[in-house]
């Protein structure tokens, strides 16, 4: 990652200082490891810094991730709107995690476009959006809680950070980067693995409750998914998985539980370009990966209403059948590799 920009640093240090009332910090909608584990683990360092600190998300997140410290106190604001606009009422400084566009914040969205005080952005998808006061948006970044560590270290606030904020940032990390699988190029991150490891956490610890805490429901629901729920394109170096609403039923889904899901078909020798389609309420939520040069952000944005990374985008369709989702997906096949590479 390139050197956080000094200007950014001196710029949140005076807003942070001359700031007296409290902090909001909010994560994208459907928050996964990285939005959860980065709004934790400031929220706990500006904390021990003096400051009155909550955590407002959009919706609520996976059972796997309620280990952190702090899960509990994360106000949901489709669930607590009222304790939620009061905090918000509050603050004088909000902090937006992980997302390059307001609406990825579904129903806060029109809170953070009308609220007054000042606006931090803190990410590493591409293009932001520009809404904020302060933008400090990274893509090289691994993961929101690797440049969220940075921020700290820049700020000189590693003074206030401990076992419980290190578990919260290292897990940011460990999940945005499929535990060290992608997006882990760079010497830096693995020098921030390691000086967050000091504090001292158990990484074989935190793997374990992210990773090794599936329901039997989930795991069966796993083996549907890779087996009659699979369908692969080896022309195409693609594979498509899907999970219909019936299915989700037959093994009591609940939320997170196909989690990761959409990486498994990229272990096929060949397949580069995997998607995911799941009935989530009454839209088909898209999770699109890739490996290597092969980027699935354009066709996030082109098809699915959607947005991410190079190697990692997602999206959503309304108003049409799981059936007809696939159908177009398989019929736009071609026109979505025409610029994969053939050999890599
Ligand atoms: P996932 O497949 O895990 O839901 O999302 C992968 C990545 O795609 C996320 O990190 C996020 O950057 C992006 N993403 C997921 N859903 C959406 C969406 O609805 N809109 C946009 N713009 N980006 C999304
Ligand atoms: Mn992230």
């Amino acid at each position: 990652m390139k050197q956080i920009e000094n200007k950014l640093i001196v710029g949140l240090l005076t807003e942070l200082k001359t700031l007296e009332t409290p902090i909001v910090i909010i994560p994208h909608m459907n928050p996964d490891g990285d939005a959860i584990g980065s709004s934790l683990g400031l929220c706990r360092v500006l904390k021990k810094s003096g400051k009155k600190v909550s955590v407002i998300a959009p919706d609520s997140f996976p059972s796997f991730y309620k280990w952190m410290t702090g899960s509990s106190d994360i106000i949901l604001y489709n669930k607590d709107k009222k304790k939620a606009d009061e905090k918000i009422k509050e603050a004088g400084m909000i902090i937006c995690m992980d997302f390059n566009e307001i609406s990825r914040t579904g129903d806060m969205a029109p809170v953070i476009e009308k609220f007054k005080g000042k606006k931090i952005l803190i990410d590493h998808h591409p293009d932001p959006q520009c809404f904020s006061d302060i933008t400090i948006s990274y893509s090289e970044s691994s993961s929101s809680a690797e440049l969220t560590f940075h921020i700290i270290n820049e700020m000189g606030y590693e003074k206030f950070m401990d076992k419980e904020s290190a578990e919260c940032l290292y897990c940011g990390i460990m999940t945005d980067t499929g535990s060290f699988d992608y997006s882990i190029r760079n010497p830096e991150t693995f020098r921030s693995l390691s000086d967050l490891i000091k504090y001292p956490i158990d990484p074989i610890e935190i793997h374990h409750n992210v990773f090794d805490t599936y329901s039997e429901d989930r795991m069966r629901l796993l083996g549907y998914c890779l087996g009659e729920g699979m369908e692969v394109f080896p022309e195409y170096h693609a594979a498509m998985i899907f999970l219909p609403r019936e299915i989700q039923k037959r093994f009591n889904y609940i939320k997170g539980d196909n989690e990761g899901f959409v990486n498994y078909p990229l272990s096929i020798k060949g397949i580069r370009f995997s998607v995911l389609f799941s009935e989530i309420k009454d839209q088909v939520k898209v999770s699109l990966r890739s490996t290597g040069s092969f980027s699935v952000i354009e066709i996030a944005k082109d098809y699915y209403n959607g947005g991410g990374h190079c190697n990692a985008s997602g999206g959503e369709i309304s108003n049409m059948s799981l059936e007809k989702v696939k159908d177009q997906f398989r019929k736009n096949l071609p026109e979505y590799v025409k610029n994969m590479k053939e050999e890599e």
